[in-house]
C-alpha cells in the first residue's frame, strides 16, 4: 500500500508516524511543499509549544472548539488530550501543565516537540520530501495520481494536511467538498478611541466581553493593551465571534462588563450600602484602582470624595458604566502566540470517525484544513492529534 500524505505540519506529521508504525510494510510518503517540516509547531505558543490542554473528558474537551465541538465528541473519545500526554511521554518528551491547564514540554522549548516528531519519523520509516510542491491530484481506477513537478507518485491512499493553505482548499474543492470560507480566529480587539489605552498592562481577571445585540459573549480575564483589548476573554470571544466579526469588517459595539459576577441592580445595592456604611469614606476599589479611578472620572465622579456626598443618580451611572461600558471595535490584531483560521473542508462530507471523505473513498482529511478550530490554550494543536490518529488509523 503507498500511501501519500501532503502537508508537513503539525496532523501530517502525525499522522505519516501513525500509519508508518501501524503498517510497517507500507509506504507512507510525506510531501511537504517548503523545505521546513513543523513551521508551526516551532514558532507556537511563542517558541514553546503549547501541545495540548489538561482537559481529560472528551465531552468537556470538545467544548472548546467553535467550530467542530460537536463533530470531535466522538474523536476524542478515541484519541483525547490524555492519549497526547501519554503519546509524547512514551517517546520521553515530559509535559507540565500551567495554572491555566495549557499543557507544554518541560524543557519550555518547541524544539523538543519538533525532534520528538521527526525521530519518531524516522524511526518508523517516514519517507520524507521536502520542497516538493504538488501540482495536481487526479483519481484514476481507485488511485490517486499525485502530481509534481516532473514526475508523479500513485498512490492509494490520500491524506491531505496543507493547514489553511488555499492551495488545500482548492483541491479539496476539485474533489467536490465544499470549503465553508476561511476567516481569522483568535486576534485581540484595536479599539482606538478607548479612554484606557494609557493604561496598557493592567488586568481585570473575572469581567466579561459581549458582542452588543448578540448572545455572543466571554468570561474570564480582560487585559487592557496599547491598542485595545487582550487577554482570554478577548480572545475567546473572537474565537466564537469570528464569523460575526468578520462580516461586519471587525467594526461593532463591544460592552464590557466588569464585575462579571454582578447584575448592574447588585452593583448599585453594593455601592448604596457601602454608602451608608462609611459615609465619610472614598468608594473602596472593585478593580485595580487606576481603571477604578479613570471609570468613575469618566463619570465626573471624584474617586477622593467621601461617599455621603455622592448622589444617588452618580451611584446609579456608577453601576450601569460597571454593568455595561460600551466600547467601538474598530479592528483587530493577531495575538503572536497562537492564531488559526476558522473554515475548511465542510465537516458534513467527512466521516468523522474515519476522518475519510463521504465523497472520494481513499481520500482523508487531518487538521486545520478541515472546519475545526479550538480557542486558545493547546486545542488546535489537539484537533491536529487526534483527527491525524482517526486518519492513519483508517488508512489500511
Ligand atoms: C504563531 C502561531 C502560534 C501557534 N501556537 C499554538 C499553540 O501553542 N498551541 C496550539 O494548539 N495551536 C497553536 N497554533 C495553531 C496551530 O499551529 C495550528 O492549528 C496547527 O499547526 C495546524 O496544523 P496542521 O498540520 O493542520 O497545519 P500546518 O501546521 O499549517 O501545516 C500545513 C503544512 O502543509 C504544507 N503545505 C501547504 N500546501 C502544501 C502543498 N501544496 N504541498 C505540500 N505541502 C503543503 C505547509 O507548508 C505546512 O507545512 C499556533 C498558530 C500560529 C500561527
Amino acid at each position: 500500500m503507498i500511501c501519500v500524505i501532503i502537508g508537513g505540519g503539525a496532523a501530517g506529521m502525525f499522522a505519516a508516524i501513525r500509519c508508518k508504525e501501524k503498517h510497517p510494510s507500507a509506504q507512507v510518503i510525506l510531501l511537504e511543499k517548503t523545505n521546513q517540516l513543523l513551521s508551526k509547531v516551532r514558532i507556537s505558543g511563542g517558541g514553546r509549544c503549547n501541545v495540548t490542554h489538561h482537559c481529560f473528558d472528551p465531552n468537556q474537551l470538545a467544548k472548546h472548539y467553535p467550530r467542530g465541538s460537536k463533530e470531535l465528541i466522538g474523536p476524542f473519545h478515541t484519541f483525547q488530550a490524555k492519549d497526547t500526554v501519554a503519546w509524547f511521554e512514551e517517546r520521553g518528551v515530559v509535559l507540565k501543565t500551567e495554572d491555566d491547564g495549557r499543557m507544554f514540554p518541560i524543557t519550555d522549548s518547541s524544539e523538543t516537540i519538533i525532534n520528538c516528531l521527526l525521530h519518531a519519523a524516522n524511526l518508523a520509516g517516514v519517507d520524507i520530501r521536502k520542497q516538493q510542491a504538488v501540482q495536481s491530484i487526479q483519481k484514476k481506477n481507485e488511485r490517486f495520481i499525485i502530481e509534481l513537478k516532473g514526475s508523479e507518485i500513485l498512490a492509494d491512499k490520500l491524506l491531505l494536511a496543507t493547514g489553511s493553505s488555499p492551495w488545500g482548499h482548492q483541491m479539496a474543492r476539485e474533489f467536490g467538498h465544499r470549503i465553508i470560507d476561511p476567516v481569522p480566529s483568535l486576534f485581540t480587539f484595536n479599539v482606538p478611541s478607548s479612554p484606557l489605552l494609557d493604561l496598557a498592562g493592567i488586568a481585570v481577571s473575572d469581567a466579561m466581553i459581549e458582542l452588543e445585540g448578540t448572545s455572543l459573549r466571554q468570561k474570564g480575564p480582560i487585559l487592557l493593551t496599547h491598542w485595545g483589548f487582550s487577554g482570554p476573554a478577548v480572545l475567546k470571544l473572537s474565537a466564537w465571534a469570528a464569523r460575526e466579526l468578520h462580516a461586519c469588517g471587525y467594526k461593532a459595539s463591544i460592552l464590557i462588563r466588569w464585575l462579571a459576577s454582578s447584575s448592574q441592580e447588585e452593583i448599585y445595592q453594593q455601592l448604596l450600602q457601602q454608602k451608608q456604611a462609611h459615609p465619610l469614606q472614598a468608594l473602596p476599589p472593585r478593580l485595580p484602582r487606576n481603571l477604578w479611578n479613570k471609570l468613575l472620572s469618566q463619570l465626573s465622579i471624584d474617586p477622593a470624595a467621601a461617599m455621603g456626598k455622592l448622589s444617588h443618580k452618580s451611584l446609579s451611572q456608577f453601576a450601569a458604566k460597571l454593568h455595561a461600558d460600551r466600547y467601538l471595535l474598530e479592528g483587530k490584531t493577531t495575538y503572536k502566540q497562537e492564531f488559526v483560521t476558522a473554515g475548511g473542508v465542510d465537516l458534513k462530507e467527512i466521516d468523522c470517525k474515519t476522518m475519510q471523505s463521504k465523497l472520494v473513498p481513499g481520500l482523508f482529511f487531518a487538521g486545520e484544513i478541515l472546519n475545526i478550530d479550538g480557542v486558545t490554550g493547546g486545542f488546535n494543536f489537539q484537533n491536529a492529534w487526534t483527527t491525524a490518529w482517526l486518519a492513519a488509523n483508517a488508512i489500511e
